[in-house]
């Protein structure tokens, strides 16, 4: 079968597209023939390679799909052959005190498809049966594949480790990426005043058509003089950061007294200042999210399903094209999520 490879870390040219093996099921997994995948940030992290990460080469990346059952392993009772599924990326254990809890992104054995296990950019792909989830109504292929990761990844940020409120005001910075647009989607829906960051005039007036409150262009304006005018010298409830290093000592001038701040990636950087008079004298509650549990997923996909929304969708391209659309988010270009096309 095709898929998009890596044999070793590095820039763009590290990705193949070529023939591998086709998966066979596990015990307790499930082979699904690959509709349409979604591409995500992890990928360029996956290519490049972080310090102490090791891969068994080659790597399929790729952790969003939707697709069909072609194939049940042992100990399996769902999903079944010929169902359409969609997939939760995170693995856990199910068996260490967090799992036990039921914070399976907390797992000490962590993982996700395309990190730790081969992932979705191919024609099949092997997935714990658990990890599979009815595919939501109403969606399209392409926006079934390029569904789950940002989307769950939003919802914990917003509704589980920010509790946030209706009324309450949010910052979200760099609207564009997948995350920052399902935050913004999920805010509205909880009824929050929503403030969006981005350097393109363009993404603003498109992020005002989804509903964005008060929009900035962070490359022309002063962001915090902004926020102080906006929340009338007081900031906002909320900053919602999946940039970094970039905004990170942002948040802390942005958010009110008490306020909280959550983070979920660093695509500007991993290093970065933070005022600690600020987070003292303030009261600040500064909180990591990465992906979500069970539950956040099962909520997310009702909220998703019961309000009709859908991913905000950027370009689609063909599996042999997986480079075009790498390079595409890898130049933040892109407006919502990029799709593979990978059978029909
Ligand atoms: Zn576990």
């Amino acid at each position: 079968m095709k898929a998009a490879v890596i044999h070793e870390h590095g820039d763009l040219n590290a990705l193949k597209v070529e023939d591998v093996k086709e998966p066979k099921p596990g015990r307790g997994e499930v082979v699904l023939k690959v509709l349409c995948a979604g591409l995500n940030h992890l990928d360029i992290w996956v290519r490049k390679g972080r310090p102490g990460a090791q891969m068994k080469m080659p790597h399929i990346l790729g952790s969003d799909a939707v697709g069909v059952v072609a194939a049940v392993g042992e100990d399996v009772q769902n999903p079944k052959v010929g169902d359409e599924v969609i997939i939760d990326p995170g693995l856990s254990c199910e068996h260490c005190e967090f799992c036990r809890q039921g914070q399976e992104s907390l797992c000490v054995s962590f993982g996700l498809m395309g990190l730790s296990r081969p992932g979705t950019f191919a024609e099949q792909v092997a997935v714990p049966a658990g990890n599979c989830y009815p595919r939501p109504p109403r969606l399209s292929d392409e926006q079934a594949g390029a569904f789950a990761l940002a989307s769950v990844t939003a919802w914990r940020m917003l509704m589980t480790r920010a509790g946030l409120k209706p009324g309450e005001t949010v910052l979200i910075h760099g609207i564009g990426g997948g995350v920052a647009l399902w935050a913004l989607q999920f805010a509205k829906l909880t009824g929050a005043e929503v403030l969006v960051t981005s350097s393109s005039e363009d993404k603003l007036s498109r992020a005002a058509a989804l509903g964005a409150d008060h929009t900035i262009n962070y490359a022309k304006e002063n962001v915090g003089k902004w926020v102080a005018e906006v929340t009338s010298g007081r900031g906002v409830d909320v900053a919602i950061d999946a940039v970094g290093a970039a905004t990170w000592p942002l948040d802390f001038t942005c958010v009110r007294k008490g306020g909280r701040i959550v983070l979920c990636g660093v695509t500007t950087g991993a290093k970065a200042e933070t005022d600690l008079r600020a987070l003292y004298w303030n009261q600040l509650t500064v909180m990591g999210s990465t992906m979500g549990s069970a539950e956040d997923f099962r909520q997310m996909v009702r909220a998703v399903t019961v309000n009709k929304l859908k991913p905000v969708m950027d370009e689609v391209f063909s599996l042999e094209k997986v480079r075009d659309a790498t390079e595409r988010m890898e130049t933040g270009r892109q407006f919502g999520k990029i799709a593979l096309r990978i059978s029909q």
